[in-house]
């Protein structure tokens, strides 16, 4: 399987977990461990989040290890 060239992007400086994805992309957990404002970010295929300003970690966490189990995108050029 082809690898992902976003294996190791420049971590934002609020980067609280990095996940890998099937092709070895970057999932980035980013926030605060405040209650809520958390976000993810795939730099496989570019999805993210639905709502980061509404989402817990623990809840940001979970919905990013899913996706990064599932996604076999290796990168993408979505703006
Ligand atoms: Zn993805």
């Amino acid at each position: 399987m082809k690898l992902s060239p976003n294996a190791n992007p420049p971590e934002p400086a609020n980067l609280l977990i990095r996940l890998h994805n099937e092709t070895g992309a970057a999932v980035d957990v980013t926030g605060t461990t405040a209650y809520l404002n958390s976000s993810w970010y795939c730099h496989g295929c570019g999805d993210r989040s639905d709502m980061p300003e509404l989402d817990s970690l623990n809840f940001t966490r979970r919905n990013a290890n899913e996706h990064a189990t599932a996604c076999r995108a290796s990168h993408h050029r979505l703006r």
